[in-house]
């Protein structure tokens, strides 16, 4: 494994003191997560990552050279991370994740914050819901597919994050003006 400038290692004391939000451990480290980008103190309330997922750090300014954010709920460096940035980490991990099953309150635990914080500042940025930036991307995909493979409707649903064909037609349909399968004929 490659390591990397002002990384530390994840011993079972710091792994511990993360699992139990242990603050006589703030400012001795801090933690990154390398699936959202973002960085903790040890006693933040968020959702414990995947071990595997972890980066110590021994102090801020490192974890932020490292390109790592500043997480909103827990303020590891005692200034409020501001909403662009924070709507940013909500949009990048909905543009990789997007055929995950996907709900408001995983991406409020994801992105360490309270679903009604996270949907209102995320409407105020962006001027849609989660929601809906959601269904733009995986319709997106999906006509990406339609006109690329030829991976049958129900298969696309599946592979952009729509385990009910039936309500993938629906949505497609509403978005596009379109069926899957016309919209598949009318492009060829
Ligand atoms: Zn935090």
């Amino acid at each position: 494994m490659k390591e990397t400038y002002g990384a530390e290692r994840l011993t079972d004391e710091k792994w511990q003191a993360i699992a139990e939000n242990d603050e006589s451990y703030d400012f001795k480290f801090f933690y990154a997560v390398k699936s959202t980008g973002i960085f903790c103190r040890p006693s933040c309330k968020s959702k414990l990552p995947n071990r595997g997922n972890v980066r110590i750090f021994q102090n801020a300014e490192q974890a932020i050279r490292e390109e790592f954010r500043p997480c909103k709920r827990c303020k590891p460096t005692g200034e409020r991370l501001p909403d662009r940035e924070w709507v940013a980490i909500m949009t990048e991990y909905m543009d990789k994740n997007f055929a995950e099953a996907l709900t408001l309150e995983v991406l409020a635990d994801v992105c360490h914050g309270s679903p009604y914080h996270l949907h209102r500042t995320f409407k105020k940025i962006m001027s849609m819901t989660p929601t809906e930036y959601l269904q733009n991307i995986r319709i997106g995909k999906a006509q990406e597919y339609l006109l690329t493979s030829s991976l049958s409707v129900a298969e696309i649903a599946t592979r952009v994050g729509f385990p009910h064909t039936s309500y993938f037609i629906a949505l497609f349909k509403k978005k596009t003006g379109l069926t899957p399968a016309d919209y598949r004929k009318q492009e060829i």
